[in-house]
């Protein structure tokens, strides 16, 4: 038994954290990223202010364009992991403030990470080998700690 899909399969049947938080688009980059707690859109496309010209009988012309950016919501939690790293996921600020994690909450958190870049990977058009051999390294990646919100420096 693959040891990665075993943690992807537990994590996703348990269900407590959002599995599928990053959505694509056709070309392949990200639509939106959802809290991976609570659900809510933290990360997506917004309309902003590219240009404003003035024209020649002095009508006022805005440019809006869509970008990806980070909402005002966005915060990330900080978790210690075995091998002594951070881990750093992005979720909502109320959620990174707040939130409280037990153990197995830990594990279905490694798991939905772990679930989250085979989807990426896939998605990338890399092949199912090349997608075990990218995992490989995080499979025995495990939190031991929750530090809190990370904080801006
Ligand atoms: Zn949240």
């Amino acid at each position: 038994m693959n040891h990665i899909r075993e943690r992807i399969d537990n994590a996703t049947e348990r269900g407590k954290f959002v599995k599928e938080h990053i959505a694509f688009r056709d070309d392949k980059t990200i639509d939106h990223i959802l809290c991976r707690l609570c659900g809510v859109i933290i990360y997506g496309w917004a309309d902003v202010e590219a240009k404003t010209e003035t024209k020649l009988d002095g009508q006022k012309v805005v440019t809006i364009r869509q970008q990806p950016m980070k909402f005002d919501n966005y915060a990330q939690l900080q978790f210690e992991l075995n091998d002594g790293s951070l881990y750093e996921p992005p979720a909502c600020a109320s959620c990174a403030e707040n939130a409280k994690f037990s153990e197995d909450d830990f594990e279905e958190l490694m798991g939905i990470e772990l679930y989250a870049w085979e989807l990426t990977l896939q998605r990338a058009g890399r092949s199912d080998e090349h997608v075990k051999g990218l995992l490989k390294p995080m499979e025995d990646r495990e939190i031991v700690k929750h530090l809190g919100m990370k904080q801006e420096r």
